[in-house]
């Protein structure tokens, strides 16, 4: 490590570096030394010792938030409209287990039968629950014929909307299309925490049917998935004015849209 003053000199006006480099330039870094260079030029040194900033927070101090959105601005200024979506669950009122969970699914990195062969795993890549095609995140969460029974039944009341899962080559499009819901308080609340909460639950049938051989029913898994939003809605305090039969029994009345 060189102290800036090691690097530069001042000659009148202007600053004269020399960065010491140990080694001959590779052919693309040469692009990299150019903008270094001018970015130097620019630069304004005033008197006192050197230390290391973090530019990317005000204060100068490393956070993980400044680096998380500066990665995320970068990512968008490359212009991958897909990948746009992926702030937003963790603002959502999820339980952070969840929260996780959702991050590393959109990334890809869950362990489907995919991505375990793509680390190296012996498996069988095809989807237990249809047999008809490799399990990826996009198979399991979206276009398995078993998983798209239970989007189906779910999204009943908007018949309409549940056509776009054709289209939707990944679970944040998938999310990200999701339309406005209905304007009746509790219907509000269910109809946001719905994508997470079925997302979540077909990775445990899953599980369930790899690890203890057992296959649950469209019906019942429909049911675990209103279980779990019921759950979720814990942290509001308003719940108790409602019934987990009204999402059992009044589910199309609750998220139909006027
Ligand atoms: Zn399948």
């Amino acid at each position: 490590m060189g102290l800036i003053s090691d690097m530069a000199t001042r000659e009148g006006d202007a600053t004269v570096w020399n960065l010491h480099l140990r080694r001959e330039l590779f052919e693309w870094e040469k692009l990299q030394m150019e903008k270094l260079m001018e970015d130097l030029q620019n630069s304004v040194f005033e008197g006192g010792e050197d230390r290391w900033g973090w530019k990317w927070s005000r204060k100068g101090i490393y956070t993980v938030k400044s680096m998380y959105k500066e990665l995320w601005r970068e990512r968008q200024s490359e212009q991958e409209p897909h990948l746009i979506s992926m702030e937003f669950p963790w603002k959502k009122r999820l339980p952070l287990k969840i929260k996780f969970f959702l991050w590393t699914a959109y990334l890809d990195r869950i362990l489907t039968n995919c991505n375990l062969i793509k680390r190296g795993r012996a498996v069988d890549p095809i989807c237990s629950a249809c047999r008809l095609s490799n399990e990826d995140v996009t198979h399991l969460f979206l276009h398995c014929s078993k998983t798209l029974e239970v989007w189906e039944y779910l999204l009943r009341p908007r018949d309409s909307f549940y056509a776009n899962i054709f289209a939707a080559d990944s679970i944040e499009e998938w999310i990200n299309a999701w339309p406005v819901g209905p304007t009746t308080e509790l219907g509000t609340k269910i109809w946001e925490l719905l994508p997470f909460a079925t997302v979540w639950i077909l990775w445990k049938c899953r599980n369930c049917r790899i690890f203890q051989s057992k296959e649950k029913m469209v019906e019942a898994i429909v049911v675990e998935i209103k279980g779990t939003i019921w759950y979720w809605l814990g942290i509001w305090t308003r719940r108790n004015h409602y019934r987990f039969q009204d999402l059992l029994l009044n589910w199309e009345m609750l998220l139909k849209v006027p």
